[in-house]
């Protein structure tokens, strides 16, 4: 397999547009190092390029290497004033042009096991999915992961991964101790027992330097222990993603908090009990049929996430699948009815929804979960398809913190796409029709996916 070009080159090689897209941050060398890349003009589809607008119908991609030199239609770039004679032009056949898509929650390493994590990956990478951020796992394996992803290694979508804080309470939990196995868990850099006189400078620097992209606040804190982690995590520029009930700290709390993400919309429910539980590891279940989505508690929680800008990673079909099996341990912990409601009213009153699932599809499955959450986002989180796909794609960049690089198609940034034979507006269960797909500018087609076990 050969080597990816750097993840957002500002070398423009061609003759073609180079004044226009080259900035002053142009290296010589990386130019030269790269020039030998074709300019590819592909054309014959519609381009949605994830930032709500409308399709744009016979568009057109001049690229070059893993670099977006310009966003236009087939007849400017063909046969306009302005088309570069050099370039090699492959008309796509039809269909829909969409970003890369980006699951928001998977793990990979609970318990690490390499061939199992390489072929969820590569099924992944086959559907559309070229990133994904896993919120929580050893970090070890994520970090050998997230690595080899990038060096082009295996095939396998781009891997951003959390490192884990905690009250050391909750890392008796079998998940944590499978995590660090080998050490101690919660004395690791990838996953820490944060107590009030931990020094959180340093706690953040080690998380940081076990390659994470963002701190998960799991359980069993304090509110006042959650905002000062949040403060020095994006001092150092971190993002912070927690759960929305972080036991005893509740969903209001953990959102004025200043955390950009907070995951598992049932989990709201406990804003609107009197009483809750201080410990993750408890038996009690908030009293469902006492609540109801448009009270006032869901307003000012909703409102507050709205100022502080807090994106909710729903897992809404983890809820749904759950409820559809008695014996999955979930079933009962949450009222599916209930978690679409709050994520319709969440949307409804413009809380940025990003798409995470949080469980695998069997492994006969040939498509992985992400799709199975974008249609429940659709079908009863009152999102429309294009809102569904921006969840998956620049929003859930913002949640990374990729946005710049990631999520949006526009000039200047990395050839990854994913090339669909029908429309998902229509239909969000056409992201499945997946002919092909390019990640940093290498190309996968669909037609050479074979089923890895
Ligand atoms: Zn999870």
């Amino acid at each position: 397999m050969r080597l990816v070009p750097a993840m957002m080159p500002c070398s423009m090689r061609s003759t073609f547009l180079t004044v226009a897209v080259c900035t002053g941050l142009c290296a010589p060398v990386a130019a030269q190092a790269q020039s030998s890349a074709p300019l590819e003009i592909l054309y014959g589809f519609t381009l949605i390029d994830g930032r709500g607008g409308l399709p744009i119908p016979d568009a057109a991609l001049a690229i070059q290497g893993n670099e977006i030199l310009t966003v236009s239609t087939r007849r400017e770039l063909l046969s306009g004033p302005d088309a570069p004679r050099d370039a090699v032009a492959t008309n796509l056949g039809g269909g829909f042009v969409v970003p890369g898509l980006i699951d928001a929650h998977v793990h990979l390493a609970t318990a690490p096991n390499r061939q199992r994590a390489e072929a969820e990956l590569y099924r992944m990478l086959y559907a559309g999915v070229t990133g994904v951020r896993d919120m929580a796992g050893d970090g070890r394996a994520l970090a050998s992961l997230a690595r080899d992803s990038r060096l082009g290694l295996i095939d396998a979508p781009d891997v951003y991964f959390s490192a884990l804080m905690a009250g050391p309470s909750f890392l008796s939990d079998p998940r944590p101790q499978s995590s660090a196995a080998g050490e101690t868990a919660g004395d690791v850099p990838w996953m820490q027992a944060i107590t009030p006189e931990t020094d959180l400078v340093t706690a953040v620097a080690q998380a940081k330097g076990s390659y994470a992209t963002g701190i998960k606040i799991y359980a069993n804190l304090e509110p006042a222990i959650v905002r000062n982690i949040t403060a020095e995590a994006h001092r150092q520029g971190m993002r912070v993603w927690a759960h929305s009930m972080v036991f005893p700290t509740r969903p209001l709390e953990v959102v004025t908090s200043g955390v950009d993400v907070i995951s598992h919309v049932c989990r709201l429910a406990w804003e609107g009990m009197a009483d809750a539980p201080t410990e993750y590891h408890h038996d009690e279940l908030p009293l469902y049929d006492h609540l109801d989505a448009e009270s006032a508690i869901f307003t000012e929680l909703f409102d507050a996430m709205k100022r502080e800008g807090t994106m909710l990673d729903a897992t809404l079909a983890m809820y749904a699948r759950a409820g559809e099996n008695p014996d999955n341990p979930l079933s009962d912990r949450c009222q599916v009815d209930f978690a679409r409601s709050l994520v319709e009213r969440a949307h409804r009153e413009g809380v940025p929804i990003i798409a995470g699932t949080d469980f695998s599809t069997p492994r006969t499955d040939p498509y992985p979960s992400l799709h199975r959450e974008l249609e429940e986002l659709v079908n009863f989180g009152g999102l429309s398809a294009m809102s569904a796909i921006e969840s998956a794609t620049r929003v859930a960049a913002e949640a990374i913190g990729i946005e710049d690089t990631y999520g949006v198609l526009e000039r200047g940034r990395p050839v990854t796409f994913v090339l669909l034979d029908r429309d998902p507006l229509q239909d969000i269960g056409n992201l499945r029709s997946v002919k092909a797909v390019w990640k940093n500018g290498e190309r996968f087609d669909r037609s050479s996916y074979r089923p890895r076990r």
